[in-house]
């Protein structure tokens, strides 16, 4: 495995500030662990306040040339950037796997995923500009012109350790802004080894920072007053904590959280495609993604139809190492997330939910210290039961019977979360309707997963979501940059 040369030489993930590596100087820190053999990759230490501060000045002192570069100059790094993710995008999906657990395949759909994001910034002097009205009013003419505001930061989550920094970062430098990103302490390797990378691109020293660390870490940013704004993505009670504070403290914020998800399967919808769909959907990533619808809402006419092709396809899933090429269902993040998953597993049990496939005698042989919970299915889910309504963030799939497409989108309705759902179906008219009268962020029509392409805002609503402006795409302009409007009148022409 090609390890970050920076940790490597030191045993503790670093910090990169000003164009070099420092090792965060808090007191507190933790492990950072392969989730599938227990094996301690290396250490964490958080930074203090005293990092923050220097993490963002330093970027703030980097603005003021960077913001004032021609946009054409701003954007050659980032197309370096692209160059050097393909050509290591192997050995980032390996050191991927290792840290968080996830196959490989998945670790390299995630890294293309980044990627994308990193090309669609590479077109910021079209997207980036404003909007001219000749004889706006008599003799006056008007344009709106945007302007980058100073230092970002990101918070990010575990599960997509690779991907969701590069939701943010290239587009807040390519707008002209510096950038702190603070990632998973959980799964801090593969944003370290990015980093490397970034410090060969070309960007100037102090436009882009990493920083290490925990829930003081994220204080100390949420309560400096150099940073202009703060992405976040992460669980909802934090989401919400996050938007409040940074709201607080007058600073931009988008925070996306946690997630319930459902796909819905009309007796139109075939079956067999529609339950490798939602076999995949639930299970890929161990379950760990935002996106993983894990309930099936399924028509009662072909409710025992498709329950039927569902076990047969989950039963089919092969548990293990991320390494092993058979591997569909990696580890799980932690120990103490494994117990919380088995724990929802447990309660659906005592709530009366039907247990079709039970994965909780899973073996994996080679690696018996690895946090792994095998496929696991619940019939008879009804819209009440713990498992119907909390985030499970595991390899569970819940199905519940329901009448007809109205009662299907009054289960979705009644769900305090709004990330993503899909339908299965052949009928554009069901289509229409679940189009139009769902409140939810990101859908899906016969697709198990409705994962945006990077020049889609990646979207969200109710409690998955705390903001406006969403991550990915436009939506990043404008949370990057700020208009000025000029109006212009020459009395003498
Ligand atoms: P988490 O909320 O525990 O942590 C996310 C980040 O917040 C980490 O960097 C962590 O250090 C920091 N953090 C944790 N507690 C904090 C606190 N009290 N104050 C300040 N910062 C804190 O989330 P996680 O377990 O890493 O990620 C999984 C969650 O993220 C799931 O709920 C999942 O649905 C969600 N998620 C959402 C999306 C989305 O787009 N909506 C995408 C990916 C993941």
């Amino acid at each position: 495995m090609a390890y970050p040369k920076s940790v490597a030489d030191t045993g503790t993930v670093q910090n990169y500030v000003g164009g070099e590596w420092h090792t965060p100087s808090g007191s507190d820190g933790r492990d950072v662990v392969d989730p599938a053999t227990s094996e301690r990759l290396a250490r964490v230490a958080f930074s203090s306040p005293d990092d923050v501060d220097r993490a963002v000045r330093t970027g703030a002192e980097a603005f003021e040339e960077w913001s004032t570069r021609a946009v054409e100059e701003r954007i050659q790094p980032l197309f370096e950037l692209k160059r050097l993710l393909e050509a290591h995008h192997d050995e980032l999906a390996e050191l991927l796997v290792r840290e968080h657990g996830k196959t490989r395949a998945e670790a390299k759909g995630e890294l293309r995923r980044g990627i994308e994001n990193v090309e669609v910034a590479c077109g910021i002097p079209s997207m980036m500009q404003g909007g001219t009205l000749l004889d706006a009013a008599p003799g006056i003419d008007e344009s709106a012109v945007r302007k980058p505001l100073g230092v970002f930061a990101a918070v990010t989550p575990f599960n997509f350790p690779a991907m969701i920094p590069l939701w943010f970062l290239p587009y807040a430098v390519a707008t002209g802004n510096s950038f702190v990103l603070k990632p998973s302490e959980q799964a801090p390797l593969v944003a370290q080894r990015i980093f490397e990378l970034i410090d060969r691109a070309g960007f100037p020293d102090g436009v882009l920072q990493l920083i290490n660390g925990g829930v003081d870490t994220v204080d100390a940013l949420l309560g400096h007053d150099g940073v202009e704004g703060v992405s976040f993505v992460g669980s909802t009670p934090v989401a919400r904590t996050i938007y409040e504070t940074a709201a607080a403290n007058g600073k931009r914020v988008q925070a996306q959280g946690g997630a319930k998800n459902h796909i819905v399967v009309a007796e139109t919808a075939d079956l067999d495609f529609a339950a490798e769909k939602t076999v995949s959907s639930a299970f890929a990533c161990a379950g760990e993604r935002c996106l993983a619808n894990d309930v099936a809402v399924v028509e009662a006419s072909v409710y025992d139809e498709f329950v039927d092709r569902v076990v047969s396809e989950a039963e089919a899933q092969t548990v293990g190492s991320g390494l092993n090429p058979d591997t569909d269902i990696g580890a799980l993040i932690s120990p103490e997330h494994e117990r919380r998953v088995r724990e929802y597993v447990g309660t659906a049990v005592d709530e009366g939910a039907e247990l079709l496939l039970d994965g909780r005698d899973v073996s994996v042989e080679g690696s018996e210290d690895g946090n792994f919970l095998g496929p696991t299915l619940f019939g008879n889910v009804d819209p009440e039961m713990t498992i119907a309504r909390e985030e499970v963030f595991g390899p569970v799939l819940g199905l519940m019977s329901v009448a007809d497409l109205d009662e299907a989108i009054g289960v979705l309705d009644r769900s305090d979360f709004g990330n993503a759902a899909s339908l299965f179906t052949a009928s554009g008219a069901d289509a229409r309707t679940f189009r139009h009268e769902t409140d939810i962020g990101n859908l899906g029509i016969n697709a198990g997963t409705a994962a945006p392409m990077a020049f889609f805002h990646f979207g969200g609503r109710k409690d998955s979501f705390f903001g406006d402006l969403h991550a990915q795409g436009e939506d990043m302009i404008h949370f990057y940059t700020d208009k000025t409007v000029y109006i212009e009148r020459w009395p003498d022409a």
